[in-house]
């Protein structure tokens, strides 16, 4: 595999800080939410990384009120909604998550078990990894303007990993969807002064966020500002200035100390594609029997993989964990023995569901 070998001796010292598990899941979209399930029902602990600061990955983020009609026993079910379940379902199994941040490198150990590193520098070791990647990670858009580098993740973000950063600061928020009213709306009562800037006067989130945001500018504890980002100044990593360009062309200056920058999300394969695994079109092709890689020990589920006749449908994906979850309980419990036992009349499945 390509990526950094780990040696022993190196590896020993990083090991203290290491976490482990049984399956490393990369996505906590639908299908990795759900191989949590699988995973759980044989016993086996997850944790799972992912690039967004929450999951649900496409449902989440790209159609969380859209219904969907094609999930087994459920009629209709949004995108939010069906994630919801999804992290009720798993509950008795207290997976760990970490969210915001990449897998960036995955080499394999001398034992035959893998190294994951994020890129927050936290390392987990297991057996066997899930990749349940989607179509790739989800990034942030950045805008085009000089001197954006100087200042990316000490005052200028595209999420909220620390609250704290934002308390009693001047801070400018960038975007007019969900994720940027949200934040508007949470920040605000902590903040020293927050103006929201976006292109124009159309909001593309829940009405009742709208409503709310529209509120605090009517009660003049919100500045919005209809325009686009036009330059970054500060210094030592600190923003003083933001200037904007309003929409009737005009450059308006804000004294500013944060920034925050909802501008939508690409996607992108990633690191993904440096590991190794043989690849079909940016997919990741897998047996249909156990939906391993072609490396043993890694799997690949949903919508990032490919086989043929693959639809890339929730449901499948949903197939797919049940058949791997079962193939890496035999790698990650080589001396134990696998019965196959139906939730309905399994007291043991019962007690581990919580329900007994
Ligand atoms: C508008 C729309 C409507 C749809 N409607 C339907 C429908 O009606 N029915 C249906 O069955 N399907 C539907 N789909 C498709 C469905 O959403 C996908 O099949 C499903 O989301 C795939 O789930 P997944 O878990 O494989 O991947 P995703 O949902 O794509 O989640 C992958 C996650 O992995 C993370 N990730 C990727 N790489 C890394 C990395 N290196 N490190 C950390 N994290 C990483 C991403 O950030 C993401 O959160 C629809 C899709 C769209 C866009």
């Amino acid at each position: 595999m390509s990526g950094d070998v780990v040696s022993i001796e190196s590896y020993t010292a990083k090991a203290q800080s290491a976490k482990a598990c049984d399956i490393a899941i990369i996505g906590t979209g639908p299908v990795g939410l759900f191989a949590v399930f699988q995973a759980g029902l044989l016993g086996l602990k997850c944790i799972l990384i992912d690039a967004l600061e929450r999951p649900g990955g496409q449902c989440a983020e790209l159609y969380p009120e859209k219904p969907i009609y094609d999930i087994p026993a459920y009629p209709v079910i949004s995108g939010q909604k069906l994630t919801d379940k999804l992290m009720q379902q798993i509950k008795p199994f207290d997976p760990e998550f970490l969210y915001s941040q990449q897998v960036a490198n995955l080499t394999k150990r001398d034992d035959g078990s893998f190294e994951l590193m994020t890129t927050q520098g936290i390392s987990i070791v297991a057996p066997t990894v899930f990749i349940a990647a989607g179509a790739g990670s989800f990034v942030p858009r950045k805008p085009k303007v000089e001197n954006l580098e100087a200042f990316e993740e000490k005052s200028f973000f595209y999420a909220v990993r620390n609250r704290n950063t934002f308390i009693d600061r001047d801070v400018v928020v960038f975007g007019g969807g969900d994720s940027a009213l949200d934040w508007t709306l949470d920040l605000l009562p902590q903040v020293k002064s927050l103006t929201l800037v976006h292109r124009r006067d159309k909001f593309r989130a829940a009405p009742a966020s709208i409503e709310a945001m529209r509120k605090a500018v009517e009660d003049k504890r919100l500045r919005l500002v209809f325009g686009q980002l036009h330059g970054l100044s500060g210094s030592n990593e600190e923003l003083e200035n933001i200037s904007i360009k309003t929409t009737d062309g005009a450059i308006e200056d804000i004294a500013a100390n944060r920034a925050l920058a909802f501008f939508g999300l690409s996607i992108e394969l990633g690191p993904i594609a440096d590991w190794g695994l043989n690849l079909n079109a940016k997919l990741i092709e897998v047996d249909t029997e156990k939906f391993e890689t072609s490396v043993p020990g890694i799997f690949a589920i949903g919508d990032i993989n490919t086989y043929p006749g693959k639809l890339k449908l929730i449901l499948s994906g949903f197939h797919e964990c049940a058949l791997a979850a079962q193939a890496a309980f035999k790698i990650a419990r080589p001396d134990e023995k696998l019965v196959f036992r139906y939730t309905t009349s399994s007291s043991d499945l019962q007690e581990k569901l919580g329900v007994a």
